[in-house]
Order: C-alpha cells, then structure tokens, then sequence
C-alpha cells in the first residue's frame, strides 16, 4: 500500500499534539515544534483520540471489563501441553465468568488474554503492578484457581503480561453538523468497542473505503457532503457491531457460562 503512493504522502513520527481552526484552515502542532495546515482533518489516531472534541462532546466509557495479555515464547517448549491442545488452532474457554482466548501462532509466540469483570475494590483503572510480572502470574493463578493444571502452567510460562481496560465510544448520539471546518474520525477514534465480536480492524476498513469512495467518485460537490454521508452509514453499522459486541461481552463473563471451543486461526 505504501509503495502506491507518491513519495512523502506518510511522514513518520509526527506526534500530533494540538489541533486548531486558523485563518480557515486547520493547523496541525506535532511534537518537537513542526506544523502543518490542512484544508480537511480524518482523525484515525486510535482509540484515546483527542480529535474527537471537535466532533461530539460524548465521553469514552469503560465498560467494566479487563483483559490480561501475557506473551509466551518458544511455546512449544514451554508450555508444551497447551501447545499441543491448541493445535494450531485458536481456542477459547469459558467458564464460571472468565474467559481465556489463546493464539498459539502470534506472529513467533503464544498469546493469551484472560477476561473477566474489573473486582470492585480496584480503584481507577486497576490495583495491578504490570511492572512486577510475578505478582500478575500470581493475581491470574488465584483467578484461575480451579482451572486445569495445563491452563496454571500457560500462566507461569508466561514471559511479559500488559492490561487493557475495555472501552467502548458511544455512538448513539448524532454528531455535530456545525464543525467551523471539515474534520471527521475514522477506525477506533470513531467508534471503539471491546474486541468480543471481532469487528474492530474490519469496520475501520469499510470507514476508510466508504470515506475515500465518497471524496473520490465525483458524485459528492463539497468535502462536507461526503464526510456526512460516511458518518450517517457508520454511525449505523457501527452501532449494530458495538451492540454485538457488548451481547457477547455480557455473555462470556455470565457467571453459569461455560464454553470451549476451537476457531482456525
Ligand atoms: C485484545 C484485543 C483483541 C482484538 N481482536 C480483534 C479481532 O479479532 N478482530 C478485529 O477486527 N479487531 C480486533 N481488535 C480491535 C482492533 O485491534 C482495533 O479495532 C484496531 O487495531 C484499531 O485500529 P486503529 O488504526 O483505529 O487504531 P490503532 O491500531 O490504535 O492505531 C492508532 C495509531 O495512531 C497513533 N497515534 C495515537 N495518537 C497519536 C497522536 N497524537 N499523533 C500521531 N499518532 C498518534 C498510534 O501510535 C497508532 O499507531 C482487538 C483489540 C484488542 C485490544
């Protein structure tokens, strides 16, 4: 994809840190003190986006859920057993409200993320040291106290652990129409979701196509006519995948689930 496009149309490392209407156009301040003016701005900066002020006053929310993802490498070697029982395939367990989803293949190592309800005594966004990976492998093996020994060996296997509170951007609410200066989000800025349905990566691509479509194909007479269009077709995909998601989140984590499964990788 990058070789398609003519030289310098990506510059790399520029981290945006404000965003302003100036003069009638946007101007762009990246770290490092360089700038950059632009007649139309399409925030795909991820799901912390701060572009979004600029388009609606709705707020990210956290959805209560918390996902651990640990790292294994050499798995077929260190966590043997578990390996074996993947074979090569995804799998997923359920069971009394948590949740684990394992890749063997990830790209050279075994990845894991367990799920389960944030407890409520955890202030913020967690009471976890992520820095210290022994006392994570510990909070995991009392979580998963009476799961299958193979599982307990996959968390002491484990080589590096991060965090990741799930989000979720409402879209319920219709966005600004009164911006000062085209400006429109697209993939996670848009509309982050918890991962359960598995629509993040390919509803971000159907914004990108619908978008790019609409300012190319000559149907449309102003910038702001094709950003309107694409935002009216997310809003309504995109929700019908948030409520996908959240049906499943709600699902996985019931306390009398219990689900084992396989899914090619
Ligand atoms: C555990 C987990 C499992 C998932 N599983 C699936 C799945 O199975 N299928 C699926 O479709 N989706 C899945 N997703 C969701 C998917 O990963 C996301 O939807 C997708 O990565 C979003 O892509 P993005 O480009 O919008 O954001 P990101 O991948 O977050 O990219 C945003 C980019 O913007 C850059 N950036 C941020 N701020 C600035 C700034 N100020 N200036 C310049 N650059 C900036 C970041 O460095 C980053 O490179 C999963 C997500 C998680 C967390």
């Amino acid at each position: 994809m990058l070789n398609s496009l003519a030289n310098d149309t990506v510059i790399w490392d520029r981290k945006l840190i404000e965003l302003k209407a100036q003069n009638g156009k946007w101007l762009l301040h990246f770290e490092n003190e360089t700038f950059a003016t632009a007649d139309f701005v399409i925030g795909a900066n991820g799901g912390m986006s701060t572009a979004r002020k600029y388009i609606t006053e709705t707020n990210i929310e956290n959805t209560g859920t918390f996902i651990i993802q640990g790292e294994i490498f050499k798995p077929e070697i260190e966590c043997a057993n578990f390996y074996q029982l993947c074979n090569n395939n995804i799998l997923m367990t359920s069971f009394k409200g948590i949740s684990l989803v394992a890749n063997p293949n990830n790209n050279g190592a075994l990845t894991y993320n367990v799920i389960f309800r944030s407890p409520e005594e955890w202030v913020g966004e967690n009471g976890l040291n992520f820095q210290d990976t022994g006392s994570i492998i510990m909070f995991l093996s009392n979580l998963l106290a009476d799961w299958n020994e193979i599982y307990k060996k996959l968390l002491r296997s484990t080589s590096s652990l991060i965090g990741l509170p799930t989000r979720k951007f409402p879209l319920s609410k219709t966005w600004k129409n009164d911006r000062s200066l085209p400006i429109t989000l697209v993939r996670d800025a848009a509309h982050i979701m918890p991962p359960f349905a598995g629509e993040g990566v390919n509803i971000g691509l159907l914004d990108t196509i619908i978008l790019s479509d609409n300012l190319t194909n000559g149907k449309v007479e102003t910038i702001q006519e094709a950003i309107n269009d694409y935002e009216q077709q997310m809003i309504v995909y995109a929700t019908e995948a948030q409520l996908e998601t959240s049906k499943n989140e709600i699902q996985i984590l019931r306390p009398d689930f219990s689900f084992h499964n396989f899914m090619k990788a």
